[in-house]
């Protein structure tokens, strides 16, 4: 579904990304990690351009991803998006917040924009916080919103960086929970998370970042249990 093919980046000297080859299949849940500066947000973040790449190429569902223009912004809602900080916006309520985008971006009319949200509102455990501004809401709610609202724009993989990193630990397991009914629904998703429980229980693969490179990848149980790089065996001794 998602293709990279030999993708470099530098920002000034720094080789960030370093000929990166990975293939996100239809459906299947990826998680990254790696140590910090190892290039995993930049890695998301050029997967919808929001990062240019100096080199190699990027599909999406067969298309190649282009640097700018219609196609580009037509490709990018395919690729919904998940920051750890949220970015909802603060004076629009949480159902104005899921309404927004499918209206603007997809041309939805308002009606059945509502009606998708406060669905989707629902799915994620929220519907009852539909006309409250973000601000009223714990850090769990809002980042069950925003995934909501990267729902409503009906993209075809999700990127999640990092969501439950900036949430107090009682509110980790309800986005956590909702990540893993939107991967056992068939989401094909592509996680950078710390959680290595999450790791261990939704993803069909592990990847391993250092340094800018894909150092090592496999099956959950098999990263964890015996890791081949020694990278990966001292990132590993360091978190769990
Ligand atoms: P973390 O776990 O801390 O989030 P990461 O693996 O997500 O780390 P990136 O944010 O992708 O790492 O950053 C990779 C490297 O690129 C780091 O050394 C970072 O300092 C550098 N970098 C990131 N963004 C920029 C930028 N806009 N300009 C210059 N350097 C950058
Ligand atoms: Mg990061």
């Amino acid at each position: 579904l998602v293709v990279l093919s030999k993708v470099n980046k530098h920002y000034g000297a720094l080789h960030v990304l370093q000929d990166i080859d990975l293939e996100i299949r239809q459906g299947e849940v990826v998680v990254l990690i790696g140590p910090s500066g190892s290039g995993k947000s930049t890695l998301c973040r050029t997967i919808n351009r929001l990062e240019t790449i100096d080199s190699g190429r990027i599909t999406i569902d067969g298309h190649p991803l282009p640097a700018e223009g219609r196609e580009l912004a037509r490709l990018r809602t395919e690729v919904g998006m998940v920051f750890q900080n949220f970015n909802l916006f603060a004076h629009k309520t949480v159902l104005e917040n899921v309404v927004m985008g499918q209206v603007k971006v997809r041309k939805v009319i308002r009606s059945h924009a509502e009606k998708t949200a406060r669905e989707l509102l629902d799915r994620v455990g929220v519907g009852a916080q539909a006309d409250k501004y973000p601000a009223q809401l714990s850090g769990g709610q809002q980042q069950r919103v925003a995934i909501a609202r990267a729902l409503a724009m009906k993209p075809k993989v999700m990127l999640f960086d990092e969501p439950t990193s900036a949430l107090d630990p009682e509110m980790v397991n309800e986005v956590l929970e909702v990540m893993r009914q939107l991967a056992a629904d068939g989401m094909t998703m592509v996680v950078v998370t710390h959680e290595m429980g999450f790791a261990r229980s939704a993803a069909n693969r592990v990847l391993f970042m250092a340094d800018g490179r894909i150092v090592e990848q496999n099956t959950p149980d098999a990263f964890f249990t015996a890791p081949r790089s020694d990278r990966a065996k001292d990132f590993l001794s360091k978190i769990l």
